[in-house]
Order: C-alpha cells, then sequence, then structure tokens
C-alpha cells in the first residue's frame, strides 16, 4: 500500500479522495493544504487497535497541525492531547477536547498558562524542571487546587535523527536529569501539597525511523518507575512520548502497529495506563500542499521552477535541509524531463521546497508538495508579507474550507504608525 493512502492517480489527474486537486486549485486559489479526513480517521484507528484491550490514552501532539477541524475529528475518535502552550489549549477546548486528556509539556510554561490548564481541569502537567515544580505548586495553592504532575524525564538516549528535533539526550535543554528524578519525585510526594503525583513521562526527539531508541528510553523509564512504586511513590501512567517518524522519501519506519506493539511488550505485565504522544505520524501523510507554477528559469547551470509557495508556508526544506516528494498533479505523457529546483518567491537562498527534482513543467501547472500534513501550516509564517495559505478538508467528494486564506488587511490590522 502506498504511503499516500488518500492521494493518488486516477487518469493520471492527482486526486484528494475523490476531490480533483486541480478543482479545489481553481475554486480556493494556491499556495493552499489538502488534508485527508479518511487519512487522517484511518491513522488515528491504527494506534488505537494496536494497543487493543491495554489502558491507553494517544494524546495527538498539536503542534503538529493546530487547525480546528483537525483537532475536532481527532476528538471525536476519543482522542486526547499533547499541548505545549496556553493557546494550544484553547484551540482543544475550543474544538471540542475533553481537558482530562489533555498534557501539558514544555519547557517554559508561564503563570497565565499554567493556570488556564488549572483552571480548565487538565488530565497531567509533564513538568520539566525543579523550579517548574515549585512554581506550579505554588500557583496552584494560591488557587486552592492541586495540580496533577508527571515529571518528564529526559532518558539519555540517542534518537538517531536530526538534531535540531532530537531532545531526549542529556545536552538537550528538556526533561529533568534521570540522575535527579527520583529526589524531585520525593519532594513533589512529600514536600509540595498542592502537587499530586500522576505520572512520569519522556520524549526523545522526532522523526524516529528506527524502534531500538524508543524501547531503550521505555526500558530507562521503567526502572525509574519500578524504584519509585518500590518507594511507595505511585504512578498511575507512563508517558511515552511521541516522535515515531514517516516516511517522506526512502525512509522506512517501524509502522504503527510494530511500534506500539514493541512500547506495550516494553512495558509487559505492569499496570499502568500507557500514553503516547504522536504527532507527525498521525497527520504527516495526510496532508500536501498544493502551489502552482509561476516562471521557469533556464539558467546556464540549473533550471528554477518558481512556485507560488515559499519556505514562509512550509519551511522544513529550509530549516532542516528535509525532503519533501514533489508530484505533478497532472502527469504529463511527454518524456521531456528537466532537472529543477523548485523554489519559491521569497528573497533567501535558502528558499526551496526541492532541489535537483526531475519534471515536465510548463507555466501554471500545479504542483503537490506530499507529506506537508505535520509542520506545515503550523510552522508557517508571514514572512514577505505573504498571507497565510487556506487550509481545505477533503472528505470523500466534500470539499470543507478548513482555514481561509489570510488577507493582508488581517496582517496589518494591529500595526500602527506613530501620531
Ligand atoms: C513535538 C512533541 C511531540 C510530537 O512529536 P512527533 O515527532 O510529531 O510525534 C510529542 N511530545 C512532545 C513533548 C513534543 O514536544
Amino acid at each position: 500500500m502506498s504511503k499516500f493512502i488518500s492521494f493518488t492517480y486516477n487518469h493520471d489527474q492527482l486526486f484528494a479522495e475523490s476531490a480533483s486537486l486541480i478543482e479545489i486549485a481553481k475554486e480556493f486559489g494556491t499556495p493552499c493544504y489538502v488534508y485527508s479526513r479518511a487519512a487522517l480517521v484511518a491513522a488515528y484507528q491504527e494506534f488505537n487497535r494496536a494497543f487493543a484491550g491495554r489502558d491507553h490514552l494517544i494524546c495527538y501532539a498539536v503542534k503538529a497541525n493546530s487547525n480546528l477541524a483537525i483537532l475536532n475529528i481527532l476528538a471525536c475518535l476519543g482522542s486526547g492531547f499533547d499541548i505545549v502552550s496556553g493557546g494550544e489549549l484553547q484551540r482543544v477546548l475550543k474544538a471540542g477536547g475533553d481537558p482530562q486528556k489533555i498534557v501539558f509539556s514544555g519547557v517554559g510554561k508561564n503563570q497565565d498558562e499554567m493556570r488556564m490548564a488549572l483552571t480548565a481541569g487538565i488530565l497531567c502537567f509533564n513538568v520539566e524542571s525543579e523550579m517548574e515544580l515549585l512554581s506550579l505548586n505554588q500557583l496552584a495553592k494560591e488557587m486552592d487546587k492541586i495540580a496533577p504532575v508527571s515529571l518528564r524525564v529526559n532518558p539519555d538516549v540517542d534518537a538517531k535523527t536530526h538534531p535540531y528535533i532530537s531532545t531526549g539526550l542529556k545536552e538537550n535543554k528538556f526533561g529533568i536529569p534521570m540522575a535527579e528524578a527520583e529526589r524531585i519525585y520525593h519532594t513533589a510526594a512529600h514536600e509540595l501539597p498542592h502537587v499530586r503525583i500522576t505520572g512520569l513521562d519522556c520524549h526523545i526527539g522526532s522523526q524516529l525511523t528506527e524502534i531500538d531508541p524508543f524501547i531503550e528510553a521505555s526500558n530507562k523509564m521503567l526502572a525509574l518507575l519500578d524504584r519509585l512504586e518500590k518507594q511507595g511513590i505511585c504512578i498511575e501512567h507512563l508517558d511515552l512520548g511521541g516522535g515515531l517518524g514517516i516516511s517522506y522519501s526512502q525512509e522506512s519506519p517501524p509502522s504503527i502497529k510494530d511500534y506500539v506493539t514493541a512500547l506495550c511488550n516494553s512495558v509487559g505485565q505492569r499496570k499502568q495506563r500507557i500514553l503516547i504522544e504522536p504527532g507527525r505520524s498521525l497527520v504527516g501523510n495526510t496532508g500536501l500542499l498544493l502551489t502552482r507554477v509561476e516562471y521557469l528559469k533556464h539558467a546556464p547551470h540549473r533550471n528554477f521552477a518558481i512556485v507560488d509557495a515559499a519556505m514562509n508556508d512550509l519551511m522544513r526544506p529550509a530549516l532542516y535541509d528535509a525532503y519533501h516528494e514533489i508530484l505533478p498533479v497532472v502527469k504529463k505523457s511527454s518524456e521531456v524531463n528537466n532537472t529543477y529546483q523548485v523554489v519559491g518567491p521569497v528573497c533567501e537562498t535558502g528558499d526551496f521546497l526541492g532541489h535537483d527534482r526531475q519534471l515536465s513543467l510548463t507555466k501554471d501547472d500545479l504542483l503537490a508538495v506530499m507529506s506537508a500534513g505535520a509542520y506545515g501550516m503550523s510552522m508557517s509564517s508571514n514572512y514577505n508579507t505573504r498571507p497565510r495559505a487556506a487550509e481545505i478538508m477533503v472528505d470523500g467528494h466534500a470539499i470543507h474550507l478548513i482555514r481561509a486564506r489570510e488577507t493582508v488587511e488581517q496582517l496589518i490590522a494591529s500595526e500602527k504608525i506613530l501620531d
């Protein structure tokens, strides 16, 4: 089965489920993100099924793609959420997410965000430092509440992924060092009456394509969990983080099923509820970025295809030198291929979507930048005063606009010239 279960060619024309991308471009313009509801539901169900009879909660990492429609579809399927800001909390609540299924991660939660989360009654705070723990205890005291906490422990394992998205090495800023975890759990249990220990958490990085680092981290967490339980500290849930990779080109990450099964096996007979925080593996291959060729430029040593999407729309190539497959929306019969640098209009040499792509192009052709469902729209910006792209969700034949294209008026509305 292709990794793009919902994006397939029919008579040489690329479709999103049963909707024509040509029609979508005509109606909503380009660039735009196009997501498949069926692909999203399928990915969630694959996770859910893999847990079989085990007590578990899938907490979708909202930062991967935070559109309300996506959050709502997942909430309706029973998903929980992993948030990293007060803004994401507001989105999840607005989308109908259950506060009792929200975990709050991040190294720098501020007072307002913590207050909002305590008021909402979230499942737990994934606390990343001793100072944060003390601060949360103090705030909960002022609010006459008890904050549920899980310590995010840094297991010091090499996720073998891009250094910018590797988070579980001891030199990274994330989590509490393993050597300090027990002491801080004791502080939480015995000295801080306004926090209640509920769990244990780790997250070692993103776009992992091997199972071993996950299991290594899980085993370290389990050893800690067993030690804590022996000391009378009760752990209700074990949160093993997110990070499962997807296939952008040649990678062959473990399947969702194999990944979940391996996690469950490592936990073995223990009774704790298992939480995971997948982002990319839920949404990455459920979306594409649709763009149009503006100009072709044949320079002496290179051919450029200048398209209307840019690094502000999809930052991953510029930020991580990430690869995204680029497909023609209409396959041409002609065999006249050129090697193109697919670039955007932004004034940066780093503004590219793909290097050295074999394509047969003419002006106004549509291209689909694949695997753009995760960390695409959510990382987009207004650099060069470019309004952010529209977002569309396809459901069978139905085409829903789930975020209108921004306007320049909206961009400058809160700016002011000196009196
Ligand atoms: C980003 C993040 C995730 C999700 O990572 P993916 O690679 O998208 O699965 C999960 N947990 C935490 C704490 C994160 O920061």
